[in-house]
């Protein structure tokens, strides 16, 4: 017969899209920086759910927040008010300094509201003539699977197939400025929206001082400066939004994934009232957004992350990791990379990133390949110094194997 896990493998293959392919490993239970499969296996969770578990798995003060509030009231809809979303507004708005905020579920839908607020601005404010409207996205961006994320996408897996794609989109290679300015000089530029690290194209930094440069370019042509932060964000690379970094201000930043912990999907949109104050009511929305169980959510998993101090905790423990992979063999793991606990490193050609993410599953950490030769390492950012030197064991022994 199956095992319980082959039994879990079989019946997705079955019944469901085939639209992931996932590492064979069937979870049912999460605690802080682990996991256990069906047979009672326990794993670390290098993956962290894209960087959407970043206050650990099941956090208590989480399961607590969303135990109570599913007893009081959980969805009104916008049509009516409810008692929970403005204390949200005020108390996300005031953290993250900008006017005001627009409350959405998933990564996508947050960055694609960040995209329409921008049009909407180059109509309402810049002057742009009516479908005129340019917005430009950095290579190998990666914010969804809607028809407008993959028409701002370059990855054939992603667009193949699925056009005709959105007008109006345009894109330049990331970490270049000069391609940046050649491209949004169009006084039709709307906005450039990017990631601060590319977390998808495998955790891409850019260069110091590259954030700086697209601010000031935009500042420059009156272009609205959008930092997708949805997987950077929210203590991630060692502050609470990547972007602090570089002392910078974008117009609109996108939140999402760790902004509910892991228990619920929701994303956010912040900016001032000259960007904001365009849409009016009927313009745009969402059933669930902004719903008081997400809105209460939200507020405890922004409270862990300030009072727990995980943002000064990722940029420790990922200092000490990077350090530790970095003694692997060059012709090995040519690259280590990354910022706080977005972390990856480059496995060289001959030596397979998938087969790499397998042998590790066996030794007892779960992380996922990102192309072919790319493992992003991204744990809980609730993992301590033991922990962490426990699995930088895990997989420098794994990989000194091959
Ligand atoms: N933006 C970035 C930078 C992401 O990494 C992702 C997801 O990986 C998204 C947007 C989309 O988020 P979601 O999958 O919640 O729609």
């Amino acid at each position: 017969g199956l095992s319980k896990s082959e039994e879990v493998f079989e019946r997705e293959d079955k019944y469901g899209c085939h639209n992931y392919k996932p590492v064979p490993v069937a979870l049912n239970k999460g605690k802080g920086v682990f996991v256990w499969d069906v047979e009672g296996k326990r794993y670390f969770d290098f993956l962290s759910a894209y960087s959407a578990v970043n206050q650990g798995h099941c956090h208590p003060r989480l399961v607590q927040t969303m135990k109570e509030q599913s007893e009081v009231l959980t969805l009104t809809s916008r049509a009516f008010f409810n008692d929970v979303l403005g204390q949200y507004e005020e108390y996300i708005t005031k953290l993250f300094k900008y006017d005001k905020v627009l409350p959405m579920n998933s990564g996508v839908e947050a960055c694609e509201s960040a995209v329409k607020l921008a049009r909407r601005w180059a109509y309402d404010i810049k002057g742009v003539e009516e479908n005129k409207a340019k917005v430009v996205f950095a290579k190998d961006n990666f914010w969804g699977r809607s028809i407008a994320a993959i028409s701002a996408s370059n990855d054939p897996d992603s667009y193949t197939g699925f056009g005709p794609f959105v007008p109006g989109f345009e894109s330049v290679e990331y970490n270049n400025l000069d391609a940046l300015e050649e491209a949004i000089k169009d006084p039709n530029t709307a906005a450039f929206m990017v990631e601060p690290i590319q977390g998808e194209a495998g955790v891409v930094v850019p260069d110091e001082g590259y954030l700086k440069g697209v601010a000031e370019l935009c500042k420059k042509y009156n272009v609205l400066f959008i930092t997708d932060e949805v997987q950077t964000g929210l203590g991630r690379t060692g502050k609470l939004l990547c972007h602090y970094h570089d002392e910078v201000r974008p117009d609109i930043v996108v939140l999402g994934k760790a902004l509910s912990g892991g228990m619920y999907p929701v994303s956010a949109v912040l900016c001032d009232n000259h960007i904001m104050n365009n849409i009016q009511p009927g313009q745009h929305g969402s059933t669930y957004g902004g719903n008081p169980m997400a809105a209460r959510l939200a507020m405890t998993a922004l409270d862990i992350l300030i009072t727990e101090r995980l943002s000064e905790n990722a940029l420790e423990q990922g200092e000490r990791l990077m350090t530790k992979l970095r003694t692997l063999p060059k012709d090995v793991v040519s690259t280590v990379r990354g910022r706080g606990l977005l972390c990856a490193i480059v496995i060289n050609h001959e030596f397979d990133a998938w087969k790499v993410c397998l042998r590790l599953k066996e030794r007892g950490l779960l992380a996922k390949n990102t192309h072919g030769d790319i493992i992003r390492f991204a744990p809980p950012l609730t993992i301590n110094q033991a922990q962490i030197d426990e699995a930088a064991d895990i997989i420098i022994s794994t990989i000194q194997e091959f």
